[in-house]
């Protein structure tokens, strides 16, 4: 068999596998393919907002438009995990709101509009309300309005700012090795107190006052 003769068999073979796990048919050509560069990420009332954002942030955080969750939240529990996974995957927050050099996560926004008031939507706003929850990520739900206004969004993002400066680096579980999620103390002799507890509980009784 002549080099080239082998070099065109295992191409076939190379090209078969990728056709396989349907990667590209033969037929693909950059022009072939339907795919267009869109004129922005965001939509026209998207983009309104964006820059009204921009502004009333002042340089101190930097904004990332439409992140998947998966890349904002880790998963805790090993056994739920694929469970937990799929219920965040192909979901995506408006804007996420980071710390400018690290890229840690202060909090998120997302535009509300009209759609949100049904009754699917409804549903899956409550989830994701609650997956933020849990991560203790603060979401800040805005409506779509004609006009966003500078001073009022920096009203409204201010105290967010105040409390992820105040958000430490969480602990990790001695017995888990993940970090440690903070909580207050609903009843007891440690009423309205904050501490650290795993992410596991109640299986796991690890704990870390915060004074
Ligand atoms: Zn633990």
């Amino acid at each position: 068999m002549t080099q080239s003769r082998q070099a065109k068999n295992s191409e076939g073979c190379l090209s078969l596998i990728f056709k396989l796990f349907g990667l590209f048919g033969d037929e693909d050509t950059a022009t072939s393919l339907p795919y267009r560069r869109r004129d922005s990420i965001l939509t026209a009332p998207e983009r309104e907002f964006y820059l009204v954002l921009l502004k009333a942030l002042e340089d101190k955080a930097m904004v990332i438009p439409k992140v998947g969750l998966q890349d904002v939240f880790f998963i805790t529990d090993k056994e739920k995990y694929q469970t937990a996974r799929n219920r965040i995957a192909q979901r995506h927050v408006d804007f996420l709101i980071c710390e400018n050099h690290t890229l840690r996560p202060l909090f998120a926004i997302e535009l509300d509009d009209r759609s949100h008031n049904e009754a699917t939507h409804q549903k899956r706003d409550a989830f994701k309300n609650l997956v933020f929850e849990a991560a203790l990520l603060p979401l800040i739900r805005v409506p779509v309005k004609h006009k966003f206004d500078v001073d009022a969004l920096q009203k409204l993002l201010t105290p967010h700012f105040d409390q992820a400066e105040k958000t430490d680096v969480p602990p990790v579980c001695p017995n888990h090795k993940i970090p440690m999620v903070r909580k207050t103390a609903r009843h007891g002799d440690f009423k309205g107190k904050d501490f650290w507890s795993c992410p596991n509980y109640p299986t796991c009784k690890e704990l870390i006052n915060i004074e």
